[in-house]
């Protein structure tokens, strides 16, 4: 129903968004400093802000989601948020005594002004940073960007505060897994475990927002990325950033600061990114790649070339985050799909060029808008109508609207489970991929088949 007056007459707009496909710059640097073990996120703010945050996040992950926050009131509106922060950090490690405390900024902090990595001096030097313990901060003006650029920064901001040198490698590569689930963060690190390459995977997230019911609640979950291989990722052999926008930054950090080497490769989503990880991580761990990962590789071959009849010409409309829909467009090009519709609410100037160039092959038009709004890919749907939605929960009113399935992908989820503890990176994650979205084809198939056509076998 609400999206029922959407026109299909398309006009332009440039100063009005409408359903964005993002959401706000803290939401990412919060997912990333639970990543990291012991760490405590703070929203340098006002209540409302934090208080959607973790909302979301506690929606998206079905975990509780902690985090604190300068709760800014008038006073500190005008004035600046420095007094509320030095009580924040001071009060922080007295009652819950976390290993980091992890500072982002909000728009309003921003606008006033306020200088963190300043006032976080002025914490240590006035004591109120226990010894051992740390104090990290990223600039996450809501503003511009988008969750994606909040995460990106508060992976910019964990090297910036944390990593050192001690001019000793210590033989382990950098792994930064981009905004994916923590389902994806294990699913790399189990890959990498098979190759035998040691690794730094940072933020982890796995096992802090898809942790088990024990009956038992630990407020600092052990998980996590320890903060001492934070402080050790300034010597690894390399660094791979898996997503340019979530995770290319730090990783150029990490060089230029400690001639960490950086490999910016895409997310690897599909047979063709997980291919480019895989040999990524072989070169640059020096191994070779064991017979197990080869297996997986043709189970997922074996299912792309049997169920190719069943998604050849099939029309997609994608909605994400740029890495993501980067590599799921990829991924449906290779498996003989028409992604036709795509956007991204996370501006960035290549993703469009990119976009065009790896679907130039399909030989016809594809609408792609970055930044762009779901208001806008459903209007292109009205004009060229598709036979799948791919995206985050948003995209159901569209769905509901247009009698399309939709296979959820993406951030948020607020609807469906299964995000948090089933992979769609790797090789056994295109598999997911794959079974996530015949069912959806299939299901539509035999719900509009006419008695005659109801097939039993596929
Ligand atoms: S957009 Fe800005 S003001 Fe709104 S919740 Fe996000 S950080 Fe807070």
């Amino acid at each position: 129903m609400l999206l029922r007056h959407t026109p299909k007459e398309i006009t332009g707009r440039e100063a009005l968004v409408i359903n964005p496909a993002k959401t706000c710059q803290p939401i990412g640097a919060m997912v990333a400093a639970l990543g990291i073990e012991g760490c405590l996120p703070h929203s340098h703010g006002s209540q409302g802000c934090c208080a959607y945050h973790r909302s979301t996040l506690s929606r998206h992950y079905k975990e509780p989601v902690m985090a604190a926050t300068s709760s800014f009131t008038e006073g500190a509106s005008v004035f600046g948020g420095q007094a509320n922060l030095l009580a924040a950090i001071q009060t922080i490690f007295a009652l819950y005594n976390p290993e980091v405390i992890a500072v982002h900024t909000t728009c309003l902090s921003e606008t006033i002004g306020d200088d963190v990595p300043q006032i976080a001096e002025k914490a240590r030097q006035e004591g109120k940073v226990p010894p051992g313990k740390h104090v990290i901060n990223a600039s996450t003006p809501s503003y511009v960007g988008s969750h994606v650029t909040g995460f990106s920064n508060m992976c910019l901001g964990i090297v910036k505060n944390l990593a050192v040198k001690t001019g000793k490698r210590n033989g382990k590569i950098n792994i930064i897994p981009g905004f994916t689930e923590p389902s994806d963060m294990e699913e790399i690190k189990r890959i990498c475990a098979m190759m035998k390459v040691p690794v730094i995977l940072f933020p982890d997230t796995s096992g802090v927002l898809n942790g088990p019911l024990t009956g038992k609640y630990l407020m600092f979950p052990k998980a996590g990325t320890p903060v001492e291989e934070l402080k050790a990722t300034g010597d690894s052999r390399a660094t791979l950033a898996l997503g340019e926008w979530a995770s290319a930054d730090a990783a150029k950090y990490l060089d230029s600061a400690f001639k960490v080497p950086p490999v910016i490769l895409d997310l690897p989503i599909g047979l063709s990114a997980t291919d480019r990880f895989v040999d990524a991580l072989r070169k640059a761990a020096g191994v070779t790649v064991p017979a197990s990962v080869e297996f997986e590789r043709g189970q997922l071959l074996d299912v792309m070339a049997d169920m190719h009849p069943y998604l050849y010409g099939k029309k997609v409309a994608i909605a994400g985050d740029p890495d993501q829909v980067t590599a799921l467009a990829e991924f449906f090009l290779v498996l003989g799909m028409l992604p036709v519709h795509i956007v991204t609410g996370t501006p960035g100037k290549r993703f469009e060029e990119r976009i065009h160039k790896m679907t130039g092959t399909m030989g016809r038009p594809v609408n792609v808008k970055c930044p762009g709004d779901m208001f806008l890919l459903h209007q292109w749907i009205k004009n060229e109508p598709v036979d799948l939605l791919v995206g985050n929960t948003y995209l159901k009113y569209i769905a509901r609207d247009e009698d399309i399935p939709l296979v959820r992908h993406g951030f948020p989820i607020l609807d469906r489970i299964g995000h948090s503890y089933f992979p769609t990176v790797g090789y056994k994650g295109g598999l997911r991929l794959i079974e996530k979205i015949l069912t959806a084809l299939m299901d539509r198939q035999d719900r509009d088949s006419t008695e005659t056509g109801f097939e039993l076998v596929m």
